[in-house]
């Protein structure tokens, strides 16, 4: 093969291996099939624009398929074990869920990939300054370690079932059924001077929050997975603030999308009444 092609090619970011293949996906792809199966269209609506159809979910050139193949085995015990428990329209969600380390790895396989499309594919006008997108290397590194030697001991991870009960006990938002149904999101949240630094994933009827950076005064109980061998419910007593202001933003972020789409489907359907009468105009002369 030509060494110029070599260079341009996108090189595994995990392995730095093997050739990273195009459809990466960020969160696991049978979360997305869960979403189609479940939904009377068939079809994915992104929660931040309700009207543009996703049939997959965000890909990005990350990972070589040796590299997805490894991980494709903690994400389907991650489907099977943990989200069918708690994504469920026909059954209630366990008071218990047992955590197995397949389960955790998965968590930081999601976490590893949303920390490393953005620092390798970051969107143009992005709140990261630079001194804050130059460490970013050094935590993935270090979060790639914790995959492989699946020891998770240096980092916290937080597990939020969305079931109403859990809603009410830590005060989230009430808002729309929907937004805690059949979101999907995965990005990482930064606060001023590196107080806090964390990804914020949700996933239907789940929120995760993976801290890169935690903050000590945050008050977390029952959420932490690391170190569990299972997840009670009713020992989850409580969150900080943040993650009901992020709750908030997203569904403000959809309100919005949702009120633009309905202005374009407006002007869409006048343009569509502009036609027929100089149709008509031209026939009567
Ligand atoms: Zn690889």
């Amino acid at each position: 093969m030509r060494k110029d092609i070599i260079t341009n090619m996108n090189l595994c970011k995990y392995c730095h291996k093997g050739v990273a293949i195009e459809n990466s996906h960020i969160i696991p792809a049978s979360i997305y099939e869960w979403l189609k199966e479940t939904s009377p269209t068939n079809y994915i609506r992104s929660t931040h624009e309700p009207n543009s159809r996703r049939q997959d979910g965000i890909k990005a050139p990350l990972l070589c398929s040796s590299c997805e193949n490894i991980f494709s085995k903690s994400e389907e015990i991650f489907k099977k074990n943990f989200f069918n428990k708690i994504a469920n329209y026909r059954k209630p969600c366990p008071e218990t869920i047992k955590i197995t380390p397949d389960i955790i790895k998965c968590i930081y396989i999601i976490a590893w990939r949303t920390l490393a499309s953005t620092y390798y594919y970051p969107i143009v006008d992005n709140d990261y300054t630079h001194e804050e997108m130059d460490k970013f290397p050094e935590f993935l590194k270090k979060i790639k370690q914790e995959i492989d030697s699946e020891k998770y001991c240096n980092y916290r991870t937080h597990v939020i079932p969305c079931t109403e009960e859990i809603i009410a006990k830590l005060k989230l938002p009430q808002v729309e059924r929907h937004i805690y149904e059949r979101s999907i999101t995965s990005e990482p949240r930064i606060w001023d001077s590196w107080e806090r630094f964390i990804i914020y994933i949700q996933i239907p009827f789940c929120i995760i929050i993976f801290e890169i950076v935690p903050n000590t005064d945050d008050a977390w109980l029952g959420t932490q997975i690391e170190g569990l061998d299972h997840l009670v419910l009713p020992r989850i007593m409580s969150c900080p603030n943040y993650i009901g202001q992020l709750i908030q933003y997203y569904y403000e972020a959809f309100l919005k999308s949702k009120k633009t789409c309905q202005k374009r489907k407006k002007q869409i359907f006048k343009k569509a009444w502009k036609v027929p009468i100089k149709i008509v105009a031209r026939l009567k002369q």
